[in-house]
Order: C-alpha cells, then structure tokens, then sequence
C-alpha cells in the first residue's frame, strides 16, 4: 500500500518526541513474544499490536471462560461460550486492529523442553503468565540466551513490574525474589484472593510503554521495580540489587531451565481443572481420537481442539497431544483419565 499521501496510522507516535519516526521505523521491525493471554497480556497484546510492533508472538495454552471476560479485555462473550484458544481469538481480534503487522499465536504449554523456540528469535519477552515456575524457568531461559524481558505480576488490586536486562551488572528476577522457596499451591492465586481489572491493566500499560523504551534504546528505560495497589492508594519505585550469589545470573545454577522433563500435569489457576502434557508432544489426528473416543461419550472438534465428554469425564484435547481434564482437582487422577482415554 502506498502510504506515501496519506497520514501515518502511527502519527501520534511518530510526533511524540520521545519515539519519533525513527522509533516508530525500530518498533515495526521489532519481534516480541508475549508470555500467556492473561489479563494483563492480552491487554498488551492489544496496545502493542496498536502500536504498530511489526511481529507479536500470543503464546498460551489454556481456552477462554465466562469469568475471564472481567479482566481479559479483548474477548467475547462467544468465544467465552465457544471456549476458543486464547491465542487464536487474540490472533483474530489483533488481525483486524492492525494488518500491517505479523500476528503469530501459538497455542501450546511453556515449558523447558517448549521455551528456546519461543523466545529464541524475538528481541523481547514480556512476561504476562501467573504461574511462577512458568516465571522462574523464563528468567533462566532469559538470563542464558541473553534476551531483556519485563516481569508483570497482578493480584487481587496490587501490581509489580520490573524490567529484566541482560548484562553483567544487571539484577535478575532471582536476585528480587532472593531464597524464598517457591512452594506452589500455598500462594495466594486469583483464584483465592480475586483480581481487579484496573490492576491488571496498570502491570499492562507499565509494560506497554517499557516494550517501547526497550525497542527504540531509549535511556529512559525504567531499572526500579514498581509495586502498588490501586484499592490501597500506593505506587513505589523499589530499586533491586544484583546479587552476586544469585543461583541464576550469579552461578548460572539453572533450577527449570535445560531439565528434561517427562510427563507432566500442572493444576490451573483459577479453574478445577488439571493440564496433562505427555512426554513427546507432536501433532496429533483429531479424526483418529474422534472415532476411538466416539464410542464412549460424545466428541465434538474443530481445527484446534477436541472436546470428550462422558457425562462424568470431560477432556479438552490440543493438536500437540496436550491435554485439560476439566472438574479434577488431583493430579495424579488427572494423569490417570489421560492415560485411559487418550493414553501417554
Ligand atoms: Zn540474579
């Protein structure tokens, strides 16, 4: 298309001194990945995607739900009801907001054997997930491949971000966190404590403008983390120290990153369900399940999933032999449906 009489769809950036058309050039050649269509990445997926970024990778494995609809702001009722990809409905509402840009949703879990190929030929990672194994293995994946990425976490009516760059003076996650032991389970989720919108799109729009600082080189990049509450009326700026006895940008001591892993079950936030992901992942025929399963309950799929239900067993099967088994709590029984019906 030629542009060369019409007014820029980006004019109110390229006039913002801070970014300019030069920086509006860097930004379409840039390539980000985006952790999880969560609230607060689907709602920077959608202010990058507006910005004109020209590659935006949706990774996300998970399907949409009525009660997300609070706080994800891109969906729609009917994907809701129809339980779309979280990916591809993202894919299809940013492709009609801009189609200038490549929009690449893949639908899959983040994992050590999954994470080199996402992240390894982008310029930036934001960091959109709620789960905090999914965080840590990102911030040694990061730290190995050397690639900058910008934390953002939200609960209940509380945000943090902080931006995390590559280079031998810089703090990594670890260094924040420090030796706290991760114990999943006995954190406080969405699922327990609520999560506010507001919240989620604050972490959102810190990142959105931090992605853009990073992009262009700008020297006003952020290197606080910024923690507040938008229902107890704060907002500070906390410098991070690097550790020099980090596990991770100190010793390189990877706890997540490089290890193989077998089979694998993870219980959802916020849902009573239960992901399965077996050991090799690869495509997989949707007609061959349909017609093995078809006897036992009913089966419905479309191009990207395929739904079971038996009246007492539900499963969501992905096209790479992931799985959710939907109102089971136990990871060990989910494991066990998996194996019966799909087998592992
Ligand atoms: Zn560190």
């Amino acid at each position: 298309m030629d542009n060369s009489n019409t007014i820029s769809r980006y004019v109110r950036q390229e006039i913002f001194a801070g970014l300019g058309k030069k920086g509006q050039e860097k930004i379409k050649k840039a390539r980000v990945a985006i952790i999880e269509m969560s609230s607060i990445g689907a709602a920077v997926a959608n202010n990058l995607a507006r910005a004109g970024v020209g590659y935006i990778r949706l990774i996300d494995g998970d399907y949409i739900e009525t009660a997300e609809l609070q706080r994800q702001t891109i969906f729609t009722e009917k994907e809701a009801e129809d339980e779309t990809p979280k990916a591809i409905a993202a894919s299809e509402y940013l492709r009609s907001v801009n189609s200038e840009i490549t929009i690449d949703p893949v639908i899959t879990d983040i994992n050590s054997g999954t994470i080199d190929n996402l992240i390894e030929d982008v310029d930036l990672i934001v960091d959109a997930t709620d789960s905090m194994e999914v965080r840590l293995l990102l911030n040694e994946a990061c730290h190995h491949l050397k690639k900058p990425w910008i934390y953002g976490g939200t609960l209940a009516s509380s945000g943090m971000t902080m931006n995390i760059l590559p280079g031998s003076n810089q703090p990594c996650l670890k260094c924040f966190l420090g030796e706290e032991e991760y114990s999943p389970g006995e954190q406080p989720t969405c699922a327990t404590v609520g999560i506010l919108n507001s919240a989620a799109s604050m972490v959102a729009a810190l990142q959105s403008a931090e992605v853009l600082k990073l992009l262009t080189g700008s020297d006003a990049v952020r290197h606080d983390l910024v923690s507040f509450d938008v229902w107890e009326n704060y907002f500070e700026y906390i410098p991070v120290d690097k550790d020099p006895d980090c596990p991770v940008c100190g010793k390189k001591d990877y706890a997540f990153y490089g290890k193989v892993t077998g089979s694998q079950t993870a219980t959802m936030c916020g849902k009573d369900s239960v992901q399965v992901i077996p050991k090799k992942e690869g495509e997989i025929s949707f007609e061959k399940y349909a017609e093995k399963l078809s006897s036992q309950g009913t089966v419905k799929y479309t191009k990207y999933t395929l739904d079971f239900n038996d009246g007492n067993i539900e499963i969501k099967l992905f096209k790479n032999g992931r799985a959710i088994i939907k109102h089971v709590s136990d990871e060990k029984r989910a494991k066990a449906v998996y194996a019966e019906y799909i087998g592992l």
